[in-house]
């Protein structure tokens, strides 16, 4: 059929090439909730690859009150925020969201590649310049796109080549977007070092704390509140599908950046509001992570034992202080071999491949989560040092 048909040839010669250089990703069935331990065809595997970093994702006490609010809201918003799609549940989290991380405002999004596109094209046009470290997450450099701004990506965490562009920079309108927690890396951008920047150069300051919210700051409440930086350039989004357990994302900042995006996002003014359910699942969840001390030092815990115990020769385990702790192996071949010996002992860590990461820095990504114990951690450093010898 391909034969006869021009354009589905040249997709099904791509896929090809994809296969041949290692690049293929496929899908995964998990037949059981999220947690540590996930059931993968009918076998179990001790799982290292979710966000899920507290291990609330399969809570009982959310559970719960996914059950309450389903039974109360029902399943859908039926409508866009604007038309008639925003209820109490919705209202009631973008209030208490502002609260949690100290800003004027908060709206949310349904999701966190949502958001960012969102919020960038919103706030950024033809005029604009957007200063982006150069391993930020895509859906940051798609908004990018998106707005049609002149996008400019500083080398990793170069702040020094960010200054000489800010500085070179004509247009008043300058936007620095940076990950707080790099999701490939783990590493983590200097907060104040960029607002300083932001300052001098009249820039607004946009940081995607996926990886933090939740986990970072005192109760969790994220990057932002712990450095303790209070100003009406810093535009703070976060997302709901990783230490929170659930799914959706939002942006805080003054109100007038808020209304702005209100008014402008398009994935939030074109798109059918998240259901009342997860809305206020959300909520119950950032109350969890508000007393969830105990989560974080378990899982600061297992940080701390893998990078003490983990002995490599080859590989190299990243600087990372968070919960993303990636072994780098090189080449998208060794990646794959070296997941695939973890498969064989009932262990899931993910190999992560250009595209997702720069050329011969293919890796196994390893990400901890409170629900893992000590015995989990061996068990991954065993295998790990095992993989690397065969
Ligand atoms: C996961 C992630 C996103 C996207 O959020 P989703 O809710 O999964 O769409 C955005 N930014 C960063 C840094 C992420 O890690």
């Amino acid at each position: 059929m391909n034969g006869t048909l021009g354009p589905l040839a040249l997709y099904a010669a791509a896929l090809e090439a994809r296969r041949q250089a290692q690049l293929e990703r496929r899908v995964r069935v998990v037949d059981s909730p999220q947690s540590s331990q996930l059931i993968v065809n009918g076998a179990k595997r001790l799982a290292f690859c979710s966000n899920d970093y507290l291990g609330l994702a399969d809570a009982p006490e959310l559970i719960a009150a996914a059950q309450r609010a389903v039974q109360r809201w029902g399943v859908g918003a039926a409508a866009s925020h604007l038309i008639s799609g925003h209820m109490t549940p919705h209202e009631s989290l973008e209030r208490r969201l502002a609260e949690f991380v100290r800003l004027p405002a908060a709206l949310i999004f349904s999701t966190g590649y949502m958001a960012n596109v969102g919020v960038i094209s919103a706030l950024a046009d033809r005029a604009s310049e957007i200063f982006a470290d150069r391993l930020n997450h895509a859906s940051l450099n798609d908004g990018a796109i998106l707005s049609r701004a002149r996008l400019r990506r500083y080398r990793h965490k170069d702040l020094a080549q960010l200054e000489q562009w800010l500085a070179d920079s004509r247009t008043t309108r300058k936007l620095i977007v940076t990950d707080t927690v790099f999701s490939m890396d783990g590493d983590i951008a200097d907060v104040h070092a960029l607002h300083a920047l932001a300052e001098r150069y009249d820039a607004l300051l946009m940081l995607d704390d996926a990886h933090g919210f939740g986990v970072l700051g005192p109760q969790g409440r994220g990057a932002l509140v712990q450095a303790a930086l209070e100003s009406p350039r810093v535009i703070y989004m976060a997302t709901f599908g990783k230490a929170l357990g659930v799914t959706g994302a939002f942006v805080a900042a003054d109100a007038v950046i808020i209304d702005t995006v209100r008014q402008l996002a398009r994935s939030y003014v074109y798109s059918t509001a998240m259901p009342p359910g997860p809305a206020a699942t959300i909520e119950a969840s950032i109350d969890l992570a508000e007393h969830a001390d105990a989560r974080r030092e378990k899982l600061a815990a297992s940080i701390a034992r893998l990078r003490a115990g983990l002995k490599l020769k080859r590989w190299r385990l990243a600087a990372s202080h968070t919960a993303i702790q990636p072994v780098i192996v090189g080449d998208s071949e060794s990646a794959l071999a070296a997941a695939a010996r973890l498969d064989a002992e009932g262990i899931w860590v993910p190999a992560i491949r250009p595209p997702t990461v720069p050329q011969g820095t293919a890796r196994l990504r390893i990400s901890l989560s409170a629900a893992h114990t000590p015995d989990d951690v061996d068990r991954l450093i065993d295998a790990l040092q095992r993989a690397e010898q065969a």
